[in-house]
């Protein structure tokens, strides 16, 4: 059932007996490995770009823990500096250093970012900045676009990405009909469609989010302009703009999409990376909307393990590790090679398919495309990448279980790691 030359037994058992313990059998539902069919590994460890599974399989990892692992897993540097830390204890709640230092990095990095707060997740940070941008602007709308995802609070699951799309859900049942009635939904990368939302609704709406590079319905890059755009329509409305970095925040370039595109939103959200493979998330922007959060202002946001000082640390030395020279330059180089591998790979043997990169980031659809938006995402054969996914995972690649989630380099994965996934891909499209 599951695979021919995989050995799974062990994954078989841990996982069957999961799905009595646990719904569906994990804590988060794209690792069920639904959308894709067949059971998933379970993993032991991690190191580098590599991933072993319970029953000693070792695969090359481009999933990286979804986005944290962008220098490989278990860094040296990092396990190390989280080594000396734990000594001193594994949460505060009190003011700690470490938060100034993080706090330092990450404004110096982003261009929007003046100040600061650290939350425990991407989803935190979104439900935080939402709240702020309603704060400062006393409006209760906004807009957001189809297939983007910014975690699973009531507000944002409206036509949202990732699992949700994964998973082909409609809204999920339990959000209230108020909780999303103040979320506009547009095609991504669709000014006009903005333009008209906005025009629909004057001096309701409080801002824009978006993912400034979509990872959350596949790979899908912003439209020349379309960034642009979205900061001269909020600037001429009166609305302010979100960038969800959680995903492209010192993925992208060190300081985000937004130093990549140039444009700077009027807030931001960031997570994964800057925690390094602990659980955080931050949201920042222009000081005067910052300085309403609470208690500096009247908007209420806490959290009794926010800026907990063991994911401060695994933060600070990912981004130390980020800022060596070259970083970048070596990720799209690396990251572009494998893309152009894997789609020649799939034209070479009769597939249809697109796709591309951008520095640590990768897509790759079974369509004609282009994929401008997650309506053309959907076009893509599922059931074809669901054999192409199996087929991976055999040969010891780990890809992301669903058409709609994007890829992840990092700077553990070497070229004889990039030429090994491409050949594996040929023999597996070869066969399909
Ligand atoms: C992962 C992600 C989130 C949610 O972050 P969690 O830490 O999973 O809650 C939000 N927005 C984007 C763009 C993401 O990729």
């Amino acid at each position: 059932m599951v695979s021919t030359t995989l050995k799974t037994s062990k994954s078989e058992e841990i996982f069957a007996a999961a799905q009595k313990l646990m719904p569906g059998g994990v804590s988060s539902p794209v690792r069920a490995f639904k959308s894709v069919g067949g059971q998933p590994v379970v993993f032991d460890r991690v190191r580098g770009a590599y991933a072993w599974d319970v029953d000693g399989n070792q695969y090359i990892d481009y999933v990286g823990t979804w986005g944290p692992a962008i220098c490989g897993h278990a860094h040296p540097d990092v396990i190390g500096a989280l080594h000396d830390a734990l000594d001193k204890g594994t949460s505060f709640g009190a003011p700690c250093y470490l938060e100034n230092v993080l706090a330092e990095m990450v404004i110096d990095a982003v261009p929007s970012i003046e100040m600061v707060r650290f939350v425990n997740s991407g989803t935190e940070a979104c439900m935080a900045v939402l709240r702020l941008m309603r704060a400062f602007t006393g409006r209760e709308k906004v807009i957001k676009f189809e297939g983007c995802y910014h975690g699973h609070a009531d507000m944002f699951l409206v036509k949202a990405g990732s699992g949700v799309a994964t998973l082909g859900l409609p809204d999920s049942p339990g959000v209230p009909k108020t909780a999303t009635s103040n979320t506009l939904t547009a095609p991504y990368n669709d000014l006009e469609a903005v333009k008209a939302l906005f025009e629909e609704n004057p001096e309701e709406i409080a801002g824009v989010i978006l993912e400034p590079v979509v990872g959350n319905s596949g790979f899908i890059l912003p439209d020349a302009g379309f960034l642009e755009g979205l900061r001269e329509l909020t600037q001429e409305y009166g609305a302010l703009l979100v960038f969800d970095e959680v995903m492209t925040g010192f993925r992208i370039s060190y300081g985000g999409a937004q130093e990549k595109f140039g444009v700077t939103p009027d807030l931001s959200t960031l997570g994964k990376i800057i925690g390094g493979g602990l659980p955080v998330g931050a949201y920042g922007g222009r000081a005067d909307i910052m300085s309403m959060v609470a208690p500096a202002g009247p908007m209420y946001q806490a959290g009794t393990l926010s800026g907990n000082p063991l994911a401060m640390t695994a933060g600070i030395a990912t981004l130390e590790l980020l800022q060596k020279p070259g970083t970048y330059e070596q990720l799209d180089a690396m990251t572009k090679k494998l893309s152009e591998g894997l789609l020649q790979a799939a034209r070479e043997t009769g597939h249809t398919v697109c796709g591309g990169s951008l520095s640590a980031m990768f897509g790759m659809f079974f369509t004609e495309g282009p994929v401008h938006n997650y309506d053309d995402a959907k076009t893509s054969d599922l059931a074809k990448f669901g054999k192409f996914h199996r087929g991976m995972l055999e040969r010891g690649i780990y890809l992301a279980p669903s058409q709609f989630e994007a890829g992840f380099t990092s700077l553990a994965h070497t070229d004889e790691d990039i030429d090994r996934t491409v050949t594996a891909a040929r023999e597996v499209l070869s066969a399909l």
